[in-house]
């Protein structure tokens, strides 16, 4: 991939018509009767339907298909908290790929609000648009509460990327690596470093599939969460350490794997060498993680790693994940995404990955071909499959669990419309 220049990044937005998105109209609008079907008088008949029952905004309106992407700007990509304004950039490439990837519709919503309780407050009153809220970009601790708290009070699928994507593609590649190494998920001993957004979701998935709680050491800017701290939040509490280990250089040695979501270079060869056999790395602080590709890989032969980056192998990429989740989600109509729909995605991602790749797939990759190994053990984001594998293993489980409101029922019958 050619480097990215500053010239060519903004040339590439502001051309044409400035931005990413657009609205298309999807009914006939050319003549008169047209128009009086959309508009005033036709469009009273499904709005009173609607006022009879409130789900009837499904059948009539674009609700089931559209997603609000909302952010207030303070955890912006690495760029930390830039505004509302200067988020939209992001929402708006968010929106792009949702529509790409899943056909799923987004209203990017930048709201300038940095008061949790307000931002509850606004979000709940635009909920009624939308059939489903990716949360973005919100800053930890808060975005933890504003999403526990929507996910509670509303009755569509709220879900905090930056949280669950996350988690979601990093589980599948990290069942995939203890297959390849031939370790048992109940044994592995975890250092995670960053305990925000993205390092407490993932910590608590793990759990969710396999590693002991008792296994997990977490690393914040202060050092290992232990007894010995007294500035830990709710959220850090959860993950005391009984161990009388203070810096991530003892948190390391023969530990089976390491999660960096925190920031740069804060991981030395000599850390890595003192980890044990086979150590799986994954250091996903962008743009630049925790221990570079090269580094790690010249102190450990044995070592399976995963980057944030697009241009070293196994990138976890949270575009495998939302635009599927939320694809399968909306589709059964579910009226959250829980636990058993997260892990389900994880474990679909993880199984593709094991199956054969098809030629077209390396082509768009620029490789010859594409074999599940060290450098393979999670799906290509530009792999047609992921939308039918992904999609029904997220519908599936809402289906299991009870959360669907709309069941599916010819699988055949879903898995071709996802790929007409
Ligand atoms: P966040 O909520 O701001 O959390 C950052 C965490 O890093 C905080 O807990 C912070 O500690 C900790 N930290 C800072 N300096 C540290 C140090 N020297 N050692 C250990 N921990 C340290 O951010 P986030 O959204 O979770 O994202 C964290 C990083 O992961 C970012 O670089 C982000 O780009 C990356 N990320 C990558 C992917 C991906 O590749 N797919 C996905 C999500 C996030 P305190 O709590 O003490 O402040
Ligand atoms: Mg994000």
């Amino acid at each position: 991939m050619p480097k990215i220049r500053r010239i060519d990044a903004l040339n590439y937005h502001k051309k044409h018509r400035p931005g990413k998105i657009e609205v298309i109209p999807t009914k006939p609008h050319n003549t008169q009767y047209d128009l009086s079907l959309a508009y005033t008088p036709g469009v009273a008949q499904p709005c009173l339907e609607i006022e009879k029952d409130k789900d009837n905004a499904y059948k009539y309106t674009a609700k089931g298909n559209l997603v609000a992407v909302i952010s207030n700007g303070t955890a912006v990509l690495g760029l930390g908290d830039i505004g509302p304004e200067a988020g939209k950039p992001v929402m708006e490439g968010k929106g792009l790929l949702f529509k790409i990837f899943a056909d799923v519709d987004v209203f990017d919503i930048e709201v300038d609000e940095k008061d949790p309780d307000k931002l509850i407050e606004v979000v709940k009153a635009i909920a009624p648009t939308f059939g489903g809220i990716n949360l973005e970009d919100i800053k930890a601790p808060e975005c933890f509460k504003i999403e526990e708290t929507l996910r509670k009070q509303l009755n569509i699928p709220v879900f905090h990327d930056d949280q669950h994507g996350t988690a979601i593609i990093s589980a599948a590649a990290l069942l995939n690596a203890l297959e390849l190494n031939k370790k048992l998920i109940e044994n592995i001993q975890v250092v995670v470093s960053g305990a925000g957004a993205a390092a407490v979701s993932c910590a608590k998935l793990y759990i969710s599939i396999g590693v002991e709680p008792e296994n997990i050491i977490m690393v914040d800017s202060k050092g290992v969460i232990n007894r010995e701290r007294t500035d830990l939040n709710e959220i850090k509490q959860q993950f005391v350490t009984n161990r009388k280990i203070n810096t991530l250089e003892e948190a390391m040695k023969d530990a089976d794997v390491f999660l960096g979501l925190s920031v740069a270079d804060v991981v030395s060869k000599k850390m890595i060498k003192s980890m044990a056999k086979d150590p799986i790395v994954f250091a996903m602080a962008n743009p630049d993680p925790e221990i570079s590709y090269e580094d790690a890989t010249a102190a450990r032969k044995d070592i399976i790693m995963a980057t944030g980056r697009s241009d070293y192998p196994n990138q976890i990429n949270n575009v495998l994940g939302f635009p599927f989740i939320f694809r399968g989600a909306l589709d059964v109509r579910a009226t959250t995404i829980n636990e058993e729909m997260k892990i389900a995605a994880a474990k679909a991602l993880a199984k593709l990955a094991k199956e054969y790749v098809p030629e077209m797939v390396a082509k768009a990759y620029n490789m010859k071909n594409i074999v599940f190994g060290k450098d393979y053990i999670i799906p290509k984001p530009l792999d047609p499959r992921l939308i039918t594998t992904v999609s029904s293993a997220v519908a599936h489980a809402a289906m299991e669990t009870g959360v669907a409101r709309k069941p599916i029922k010819s699988w055949a019958a879903y898995e071709r419309e996802l790929t007409e």
